[in-house]
């Protein structure tokens, strides 16, 4: 970011308008400085000032779109080295190759078993985003076969892997709808790639052998005009790769180095033989810092904690995770299930959910929104108390769904009790344990 705020508001109409969302020309200047806002907000700024305003305030690492439909995803687009700093943006892309030779009943199960591998937390479906299809042969019809199948009869995004432009705009012809990322550029090809990237509009990975050739051909490849690459330091042993991750991130974030201010892709499919290791080395990439990951496989055992890396480090630090406020069925709960109540904070749902299921008693658990806070700090707040708890209650629509008025309130908000009986007359309010591991027993001791 070259420009302050204040100099950026010297550049704007100062007619404080509020057009763009914010009610003064300042405050619009601050946030496009700080990169919350996006110049194309306001439709009075003058072309030279554009001009100026847009290299000062394009985003350092450049954000680039990938796929289509519900694993669509973006890389790039940090603003920071560090997650406390502000937040890491865009959760790391992750994604399983496939060599393009794969019998297609093969390809038919695997893509159906890493389908399946979905988990949902609070509130998110946690989900890998992308296939990376390699071209094993050289051979177009195969290359194209495969992606078809993937972009027709998945969700999934697609990397398509091949050194020969022809073999990659055949498949684009089949596949483009799912905005996939074309790799790679190399030294060898990049002129017909730049070609095929312009030409198709599609975003391009770059790979060289060190990071010195990496900007020559990130030079010569913008130089063409094109805006949306992908790097690769072509670096495949581990030390080596992370150090390359992190002078990729610094360089544009520290030094204004624009030839490296692009998302990065990573392969630690090529740095392990074993897919054990290969998830260790993806947990330190996630962390630092690749855009894309690809593995050899997804595999729930493995999958699985690297999703919640990632959900646990792309989240932002200064706002508590929460769930959705509402009515959560734990179970099949029915008209004569339980009810119990406690804040959104995301620890809590986990928590509580858990020991409600751990009980076997189908129930229903209505969490109330007070803006990620636990029961004790929300209710210290006044975000939990009992006129706020017994008006969620009301409004929330459980009384629809059950036979009985009977609500059960976490021990440590014992204090409520008697606002919630003036808000709810018609409710007994009962107070649950203090601590949730004996929530099932609670439940039991009640049926
Ligand atoms: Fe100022 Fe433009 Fe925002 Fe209007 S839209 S307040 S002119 S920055």
């Amino acid at each position: 970011m070259g420009l302050t705020g204040i100099q950026i508001f010297k550049m704007l109409p100062k007619t404080n308008c509020g057009e763009c969302g914010v009610p003064t020309c300042l405050a619009f200047a601050m946030n496009l400085a700080s990169g919350k806002a996006e110049l194309d907000a306001c439709p009075y700024v003058s072309d030279e000032a554009r001009e100026e305003l847009a290299e000062a305030s394009a985003p350092p690492i450049r954000p680039i779109q990938l796929g289509a439909g519900v694993r669509a995803f973006k890389i790039g687009g940090e603003t920071v080295m560090y997650r406390h700093e502000k937040t890491f943006f865009s959760p790391t892309g992750l994604a399983a190759m496939i060599e393009s030779d794969i019998e297609s009943s093969d390809l038919d199960k695997k893509l159906k078993e890493w389908n399946a591998l979905q988990y949902e937390r609070v509130g998110l479906n946690l989900i890998p985003q992308a296939v990376a299809l390699k071209d094993a042969k050289g051979d177009a019809e195969t290359f194209v076969a495969a992606a078809k199948k993937i972009a027709e009869e998945t969700e999934f995004g697609l990397i398509l892997m091949s050194d020969k432009p022809d073999v990659l705009k055949a498949a684009v012809e089949v596949c483009g709808f799912k905005k996939p990322l074309l790799y790679a550029a190399t030294a060898d090809n990049a002129e017909d790639m730049g070609n095929l990237s312009k030409e198709t509009g599609l975003p391009l990975g770059v790979k060289a052998d060190n990071m010195e050739d990496l900007i020559a051909l990130s030079d010569k490849l913008t130089g063409m005009g094109l805006k949306d690459l992908v790097l690769d330091s072509g670096a495949r042993e581990i030390k080596q790769a992370f150090e390359d991750q992190v002078a990729i991130r610094r360089a544009p974030l520290k030094g204004g180095v624009r030839s490296l201010g692009f998302p990065t892709i990573t392969f630690p499919c090529e740095m392990a033989t074993d897919l054990d290791v290969e998830t260790v080395i993806a947990s330190m990439f996630i962390a630092k810092y690749a855009g894309i990951i690809v593995l050899s496989d997804f595999k729930g055992e493995s999958l699985f904690p690297l999703l919640l890396e990632r959900l646990n480090l792309f989240t932002d630090p200064q706002r508590p995770m929460m769930v959705t406020e509402g009515i959560y069925e734990i179970g099949t709960p029915d008209e004569n299930s339980p009810i119990l109540v406690t804040t959104n904070f995301s620890l809590t749902y986990f928590i509580v959910s858990g020991e409600i299921e751990g009980s076997r008693i189908p129930s229903w658990l209505l969490i109330m929104d007070t803006e990620g806070l636990s029961v004790m700090t929300a209710w210290a707040a006044g975000k939990f108390s009992g006129d706020v708890v017994g008006m969620f209650v009301k409004k929330c629509g459980i009384g629809d769904k059950v036979a009985h008025k009977k609500i059960i309130i976490p021990g440590y908000a014992a204090a409520i009790s008697g606002e919630m009986e003036e808000e709810l007359p018609d409710w007994e309010i009962m107070i649950g344990p203090r601590d949730a591991s004996l929530i099932p027993k609670f439940l039991k001791d009640m049926n």
